[in-house]
């Protein structure tokens, strides 16, 4: 997967023309490799954390000014030599230095190969390294948040606590095996009974997290839906503050969705504008419908609008009940509040609607704050643990399941059925921190990751 004899090399800024370019190399002659293009110190009598200039030179020809960072294994990222080199950010300049070090010996990098060769050297486990290419593609504030916290490792230490117990009761049972014809019992039930009680408690909580850290990390799936001329349009413009959609007075003229991103306190809300739910009377605006259904049962949220003013109730109930589907939250909106009286306005807020004016952008702040409280329930202050990637939801899942049987087999079954259960257990438990990893699993998360990181 990766040879750590050989030294990588990889630009590790966004490609294209920019300011500087990072040039990242990682290995054990990666310090020997530059010092052979570099003309100024010598690069392998200076210190580690030291920082040098000088040019790049292909025998005799200068290809850049650079600054050279040094970092001595084991304190660098990967725990190997790094070097990092900061060109001029010319493209032309970049691969020709790229170029150059591949001659002198480098190879190009596979994608996350050096936070690989990190996780490989001990640097961080492997939930940490995942969290760095969540960090990367953080884009909100609470999804960098998360990332931090996780690549800090509360995650893991969490995890790994409970797997340490784990293990010492394990091996406890192991010994009962050894004297089985004694009929001794080394490890505690009660205790054992405890103890996978408490960890089941804490993997529960940490598979309930799921729901709000996807949302903060993925943003929230949202669905703006009502019958034409609700004004929909003229929400979604007054939500993003700006004229995006087309409004107009023509019923159904919102025929494509539109997919905007609302940012309501740092959770992403991915708004998808629609055709509305009526049944469609022309083709083109029947591929918008259809996709409405389509995009409400991929959707967490549904935003529905109506027109205060002219829906009946019975109007209002038929289309709820047609938006009605499990998981999905339905938030009802009363527009054209400009146009009721305010007794009407009031028995509707009774009657837990919310009322607005998309036109006169009355209540779009209090509708803002019911968007952000339907996803987000609980009272975040950013110190939860919460589990954000599906890969550790499903181990999750498996070592709760394992827990689930161990339980039921305390009493009943024999120590060696005991032990496979625990076993099966911890193996799941380890796929999430990586104390257990197979080659597949780990080409599978770093081969997501992008080349120079
Ligand atoms: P859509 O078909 O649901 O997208 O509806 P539009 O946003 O295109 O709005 C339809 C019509 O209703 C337009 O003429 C809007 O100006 C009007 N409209 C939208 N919101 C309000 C409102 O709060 N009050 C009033 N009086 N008219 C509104």
């Amino acid at each position: 997967m990766t040879n750590t004899e050989e030294t990588i090399v990889a630009l590790a800024t966004p490609s294209g023309t920019g300011a500087i370019g990072v040039i990242r190399l990682s290995g054990p002659d990666a310090i020997i490799i530059a010092n052979s293009v570099f003309k100024g110190k010598d690069l392998t009598k200076q210190p580690s954390h030291t920082i040098h200039f000088g040019t790049i030179v292909d025998d005799d020809t200068i290809l850049d000014e650079v600054l050279v960072s040094l970092f001595v294994g084991p304190k660098s990222y990967t725990r190997e030599n790094v070097v990092e080199i900061s060109c001029h950010g010319s493209a032309y300049i970049i691969e020709s230095i790229i170029k150059l070090l591949i001659k002198k010996g480098a190879r190009l990098a596979k994608a996350g190969e050096f936070t690989l060769r990190a996780f490989l050297n001990g640097q961080m486990d492997l939930s940490q390294a995942e969290a760095v290419a969540d960090l990367i593609a953080s884009n909100s504030k609470a999804s960098q948040q998360i990332a931090l916290q996780q690549l800090r490792g509360g995650f893991s230490n969490q995890l790994q606590e409970l797997r340490e117990q784990l293990v010492q009761f394990a091996s406890l049972i192991e010994l009962e095996l050894d004297f089985a014809e004694e009929d001794v019992e080394f490890a505690n039930r009660d205790q054992l009974k405890k103890l996978i009680h408490d960890i089941i408690k804490v993997i529960a909580a940490l598979i309930q997290s799921f729901e709000l850290g996807n949302a903060i990390k993925q943003g929230v799936n949202t669905v703006i839906a009502g019958r034409p001329n609700a004004g929909k349009s003229t929400l979604l413009n007054a939500l993003l503050n700006e004229e995006r959609a087309i409004v107009s007075h023509i019923p159904g003229t919102t025929r494509d969705t539109i997919e905007e991103v609302l940012n309501i306190n740092g959770i992403n809300f991915r708004l998808i504008d629609t055709a509305g739910i009526r049944e469609a009377k022309d083709a083109i605006e029947k591929i918008g419908v259809e996709r409405t259904m389509e995009k409400i049962a991929q959707s967490a949220l549904v935003i529905y609008v109506y027109d205060a003013a002219v829906l009946t109730d019975e109007q209002l109930n038929s289309d709820l009940a047609k938006l009605q589907r499990e998981d999905v939250t339905i938030l009802t909106v009363a527009n054209k509040t400009d146009l009721l009286l305010p007794e009407k306005i009031e028995a509707l807020n009774q009657a837990n609607i919310v009322t607005i004016s998309a036109r006169e952008k009355t209540a779009i702040e209090e509708l803002r704050s019911k968007i952000y409280h339907s996803a987000i329930k609980e009272q975040l202050d950013g110190n939860e643990t919460l589990v954000t990637n599906i890969r550790h939801l499903d181990a999750l899942q498996k070592t709760e399941s394992a827990l689930a049987n161990v339980l039921r087999g305390i009493d009943a079954v024999t120590s060696d059925f005991l032990s496979m259960d625990i076993k099966q257990a911890l193996y799941y438990l380890g796929e999430i921190t990586g104390a257990v990893t197979t080659d597949d699993l780990l080409d599978n998360i770093f081969s997501k990751f992008c080349i120079g990181k």
